[in-house]
């Protein structure tokens, strides 16, 4: 193992331990969790749509001798993901300015690995995704937590001017927000782009938004999505199908930069430079010719969101103390003892799946994932009640 890896990697084990230790728990065999109502992760619970499957199945059907060869940027899929965005955004999306990636977790990659040097600070906003931390580590940067104001799960302006430096590289957010369900208001984000604007003259040096937008088509009530982009050019999106397609194993998303971007095409470049040094390149060609059928698809949004409510009423009815997320596939409810892992434990014991916060940097609550099914959701309301009655 090299020395800048060994020096790094207990760190990067540490930034994950949590998430590590609750999925690696003797009793939890992660392959066999058909008898479980399973609201751990934001994973299908149900087989896959036809129509999903129908169009892989078509795209996987050669049409010319290079239909398997090494690909670059599928134009049609450029285009059809940079028509969606300008859409769902009110930005106006070059197709040439979508790069395409394994997912959210790829575009995140490449997006730190083109940007932030080592030794750079990155902050990024907790509760955080599970590998913020890892992957801002993985690229010798410093990770910078700020937390989420606690009242409104907001972002907190004043945590972060404070945490800015002279090293201040990038900020990492994400919005819609796992866990909160959170879509940060535009004050909010126009505030932060004021406070960048002056970290980046003082520092000489711009400092850049990553903003994690993998839920922006997972909203409720008629909720807006609201993109930093609008009010800080230097914003790297990140977008993925995952969730729209609820179909996550298949490794599908972008990296999009906004039009007013400056310096877009070394931008640009350099993103392809990073695919090329690290070999995380473009998701696999089928996945690129589906593009633009899977931009069209989308998760039952309305059965989602009748699940939030029913979920929500009935918790509360029992007891449990929780907001009502305007997006994103979760609800993150206050654990009725303090040890959110014990507690997760009790639920489980009756085969009922949660995430305890404390690997999510939440200790004290847990999170149910809205991905399980309506049977799931009556096989399980009965154990919580059970379990806040005995605590
Ligand atoms: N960011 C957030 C906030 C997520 O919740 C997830 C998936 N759970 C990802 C990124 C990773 O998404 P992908 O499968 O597209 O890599």
């Amino acid at each position: 193992m090299s020395r800048a890896v060994s020096a790094r990697i207990d760190g990067i084990v540490e930034s994950m331990s949590e998430f590590v230790k609750v999925i690696s728990e003797e009793d939890l065999d992660l392959q066999d969790l058909d008898e479980y109502c399973n609201f751990f992760a934001g994973n299908p619970q149900e087989m896959a749509s036809r129509e999903y499957v129908e169009v892989l199945q078509r795209w996987a059907e050669p049409l010319d001798k290079d239909w398997y060869g090494y690909k670059m940027s599928h134009r049609p899929a450029q285009e059809a993901a940079a028509e969606g965005l300008s859409k769902e955004l009110g930005i106006e999306f070059d197709p040439g300015d979508i790069l395409l990636a394994r997912g959210a977790h790829g575009a995140l990659g490449a997006a730190l690995a083109a940007v932030v040097d080592p030794g750079d600070e990155v902050i990024f906003i907790s509760p955080p995704w599970f590998f913020y931390e890892a992957m801002i580590l993985g690229v010798g940067a410093i990770p910078v937590k700020t937390k989420v104001t606690p009242a409104n799960y907001d972002l907190d302006l004043e945590a972060i001017a404070q945490a800015i430096t002279p090293r201040t590289r990038m900020i990492l957010l994400n919005t819609p927000h796992n866990p909160t369900g959170r879509i940060f208001p535009a004050e909010s984000l126009k505030g932060l782009a004021a406070l960048l604007e002056e970290a980046s003259e003082a520092n000489g040096r711009p400092v850049y938004i990553l903003s994690d937008e993998a839920y922006s088509r997972i909203l409720f009530d008629g909720n807006v999505m609201v993109t930093p982009a609008s009010f800080y050019p230097r914003s790297l999106l990140v977008h993925t199908y995952s969730k729209s397609a609820l179909a996550p194993g298949q490794r599908l998303g972008f990296l999009a930069l906004p039009p007013d971007m400056p310096d877009k095409v070394e931008m640009q470049m350099a993103v392809m430079a990073v695919g090329a040094a690290t070999g995380n390149w473009l998701p696999d060609a089928i996945m690129q010719y589906a593009l633009p059928e899977i931009e069209a698809m989308s998760v039952d949004i309305a059965g989602l969101q009748s699940r939030r409510d029913r979920m929500v009423a009935a918790l509360r009815e029992q007891g449990y103390e929780l907001h009502v997320p305007e997006a994103t596939f979760y609800l993150l409810v206050k654990s009725p003892i303090a040890d959110d892992a014990e507690f997760a434990r009790r639920l489980r014991k009756d085969k009922v799946l949660v995430l305890p916060g404390t690997a999510l940097d939440m200790p004290g609550y847990f999170r149910i994932s809205l991905t399980a099914t309506d049977d799931m959701v009556d096989r399980a309301l009965p154990v919580f009640a059970r379990a806040m009655e005995e605590s």
